[in-house]
């Protein structure tokens, strides 16, 4: 579904992206590891169009959705594309995003109703769905700060699935939540890797990584130190920096 190819993405001077290549076939769950300041959410930002890049691609589904740089949200045709783009590769973040003056349940409605213009009673019964799936259901009338983190971000994550994506960008999604409410959203994901959906997980948990993975990549300052299945490359790293990384997050 994603293919990245020789991606490579500066802030100025700062080059943190030098040639990347990675993918996320249909029904694969690839995951991201590797220290901070390494890439990894600007990997994913790139990918959802939230970062311009310099040289390589980013194809979805064959086509090319690299940002150049060049004037998008300027052209019609380019705002239509990021549109497609973000809707079909719904990003979870850290820190779940939702809306304060929002409820769950129209945080969950508000993108495919506003952005994608699908009939209200549609997305509704689809929203209570997933908000269901997730193990919130009952919490479609509370507003945010009446929930656990675990709560919202698992709320977050039914709002990326009520917009049908094609696949799922997470980017540190237990990283901001206590332990035990970590392994809430731990079970989500796991379920929807038992799905077959499409993911590329970001994340500091490497047992989650060993878990839910097909794929796992270890980046480091920028490039791909070391990739493989995750049986291997936990089981037995071959670059001292995996092997340093692997230790210090033990
Ligand atoms: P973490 O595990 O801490 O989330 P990361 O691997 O996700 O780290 P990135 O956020 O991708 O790392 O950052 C990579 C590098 O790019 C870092 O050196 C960071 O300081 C730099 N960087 C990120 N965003 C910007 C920005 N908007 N402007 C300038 N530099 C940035
Ligand atoms: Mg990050």
């Amino acid at each position: 579904v994603i293919e990245i190819r020789n991606l490579h993405k500066s802030y100025g001077s700062l080059e943190v992206l030098k040639g990347v290549d990675m993918a996320a076939p249909r029904g694969h769950v690839v995951s991201l590891i590797g220290s901070s300041g390494s890439g990894k959410s600007t990997l994913l930002r790139c990918c959802n169009l939230l970062e311009d890049s310099q040289e390589g691609d980013i194809l979805f589904e064959g086509e090319s959705v690299r940002w150049k740089g060049e004037g998008l949200n300027r052209h019609p045709a380019d705002r239509a594309q990021v549109i497609r783009i973000r809707t079909n590769l719904s990003m979870v973040f850290q820190q779940f995003n939702l809306w304060s003056h929002m409820t769950i349940l129209q945080n969950v409605m508000e993108a495919p109703v506003t952005v994608l213009g699908r009939p209200r009673d549609e997305v509704e019964a689809a929203a209570r769905k997933y908000l269901d799936k997730v193990g919130i259901g009952e919490k479609c009338d509370a507003y945010p700060a009446m929930l656990s983190g675990g709560q919202q971000q698992r709320a977050a994550i039914a709002r990326a699935l009520c917009m049908e994506p094609r696949a799922l960008l997470f980017d540190e999604p237990t990283s901001a939540l206590d332990p035990e409410l970590e392994q809430e959203v731990v079970r989500v994901i796991k379920a929807l890797a038992e799905e077959g959906r499409t993911m590329l997980l970001v994340t500091h948990d490497m047992r989650l990584a060993a878990d839910v993975s097909d794929h796992v990549v270890f980046l480091h300052q920028g490039r791909i130190e070391e990739e493989g299945p995750p049986d291997v490359l936990f089981g037995s790293p071959k670059t001292d920096r995996l092997r340093q990384f692997l230790s210090a997050t033990a």
